[in-house]
């Protein structure tokens, strides 16, 4: 069984993470969307409500799952026997990142490989920061989040 790790902070996830998810859904039996909870990270939103917006927006996508994890990448895809990790690169900066954990990954994870899709062009300029800032100072950040997540928000 292909399973794949999506790993993230999801606060919150945007159009550009669902296209990523969707893209590769053929590409995997199944795929973990997977929020690593840091203790010492501040969240803009609540882990219940990111849990509940990946839920909302991958509804009719039975191959897609939702789970926490506070152990190491590398370990938590060990334990979900997952031999992949999905990434997406918007740009030179993520790829200059995600090299190095990708080469990291490879080594304590016992050659847990790094599947990259390249963000489509018109998200890849989306991200989780920018939608929190617009949040952050009372604007309306709709065009970036997956319709099921616009409809929690109200
Ligand atoms: P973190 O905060 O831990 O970096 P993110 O939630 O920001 O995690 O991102 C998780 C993954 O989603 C990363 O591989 C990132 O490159 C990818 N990603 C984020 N935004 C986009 C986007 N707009 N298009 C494609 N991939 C994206």
């Amino acid at each position: 069984m292909r399973i794949a790790v999506f790993a993230g902070s999801f606060d919150p996830i945007t159009k550009g993470h669902v296209d990523i998810v969707r893209r590769a859904v053929p590409l995997f039996d199944k795929i973990i969307i997977a929020m690593g909870i840091n203790s010492s990270k501040n969240y803009y939103f609540p882990t219940e409500k990111r849990i509940e917006f990946i839920k909302a927006a991958f509804a009719e996508y039975p191959t897609v799952e939702v789970d926490t994890y506070q152990q190491l990448t590398a370990f938590y895809c060990k334990e979900k026997g997952a031999h992949f990790l999905l990434r997406g690169l918007r740009n030179s900066t993520d790829f200059d990142y995600e090299n190095t954990i990708a080469h990291l990954n490879a080594t304590i994870g016992d050659n847990l490989e790094t599947v990259f899709l390249v963000a489509a062009a018109e998200y890849s300029c989306y991200s989780s920061t920018v939608v929190r800032e617009i949040l952050k100072g009372g604007g309306n950040a709709g065009i970036f989040l997956p319709e099921a997540v616009v409809r929690l928000l109200g």
